[in-house]
């Protein structure tokens, strides 16, 4: 079996898969990993996670256990796009395919499709699929500390996607496993180098532009900027949140400038859906309130694109409460 999971892996696809992983391997069954890119510094810390396959540097030994594989398992997308590289190989390929994933719209590019919008992430949903599966006794401490780095991190620490009582009972019973709620917050939070909280300091104060008439506020970094800070892939996870702490701000973005493209981060407060803007003109998507995009023109231009389509959808974002 070989797991997969999307680009710019974040910690529900990390959580979700290594748990996955862990499940699996104590039933017997044979079990690679891998990711179309790196895995973020804040989780190089998880358990398994230096066996998961970067087909950047790993692209033969990636499309070998493809090959070989009987059944893969795509977790936390829904969209072929999001295997970067690796989407050509998987589509080559006849093996059986298994999503499970939680974001709207899923496209039907896998045998069986195991979608729930609702649940907080992926994470949830795998752990919902083990109690299904048997009694969640075989749930051990590892097993329960993956899937908690999912819904911690995908839940931005219980602040979003989990007002659902059932996310609480899930967690207690992941709690229940014997985990380290407070060590494992802090090796995903406070694990960064002091660059990386110069870099921050520096987006708020130097490089963060609001626009109050629109309720929106984006910070915007170029490779100069990021490579002045020693930026390691993670570093700016979190850095589009941080405009939500002013007052009145409804929609927030972060532009980062890459090789040949800008990538770009949405989050949206309530009834804005931000994926739907995210699909439409920066070829992403995601969840109603958190998606993402990118554009190939000049981080400059893209910025301008942006304010424009802002400004028209001003009055729909100060309808908002
Ligand atoms: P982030 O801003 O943390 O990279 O992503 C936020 C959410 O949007 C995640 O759920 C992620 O899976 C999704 N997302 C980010 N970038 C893209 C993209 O380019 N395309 C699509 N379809 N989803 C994306
Ligand atoms: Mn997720």
């Amino acid at each position: 079996m070989v797991l997969l999971t999307h680009i710019n892996p974040d910690g529900d696809a990390i959580g979700s898969m290594l748990g996955l992983y862990w499940f699996l391997r104590q039933r017997g069954c044979t079990v690679n990993m891998a990711v179309p890119n790196e895995i973020p510094q804040f989780l190089a810390w998880m358990n398994g996670a230096e066996q998961i396959l970067d087909f950047r540097g790993q692209k033969q030994q990636v499309r070998e256990e493809l090959e070989r594989a009987d059944l893969v398992f795509c977790l936390d997308f829904n969209e072929p796009d999001r295997l970067g590289g690796i989407r050509e190989i998987l589509e080559n390929t006849d093996v059986l395919k298994i999503m499970i994933d939680h974001h709207p719209h899923p496209t039907e590019f896998t045998d069986h499709l195991i979608s729930e919008t609702s649940v907080s992430s992926t994470a949830e949903l795998v752990y919902r699929m083990m109690k299904e599966l048997d009694d969640r006794d075989s749930v051990d401490r590892t097993i329960a500390e993956c899937l908690f780095v999912g819904i911690m991190t995908d839940t931005g620490c219980f602040s979003f996607n989990s007002s659902e009582p059932e996310t609480f009972i899930l967690v207690s019973e992941l709690l229940e496993r014997g985990i380290d709620k407070d060590r494992i917050h802090s090796l995903v939070y406070d694990n960064y180098s002091e660059e990386r909280m110069r870099l921050l300091g520096y987006s708020l104060q130097k490089k963060m532009v609001v626009l109050p008439e629109h309720r929106t506020a984006y910070i915007y970094l170029d490779r100069n900027e990021m490579e002045k800070h020693n930026h390691l892939s993670g570093d700016t996870e979190g850095f589009v949140n941080y405009p939500f702490s002013i007052k009145g701000i409804r929609v927030t973005a972060l532009f980062l400038e890459k090789k040949d493209h800008v990538k770009i981060s949405f989050r949206s407060k309530g009834d804005f859906p931000i994926n739907r803007f995210a699909g439409k003109y920066f070829n992403g998507g995601g969840h109603d309130n958190a998606a993402g995009g990118e554009s190939t023109q000049s981080l400059e231009a893209t910025i301008r694109r942006f304010e424009t389509l802002i400004a028209d959808h001003s009055d729909e974002i100060n309808r908002l409460p």
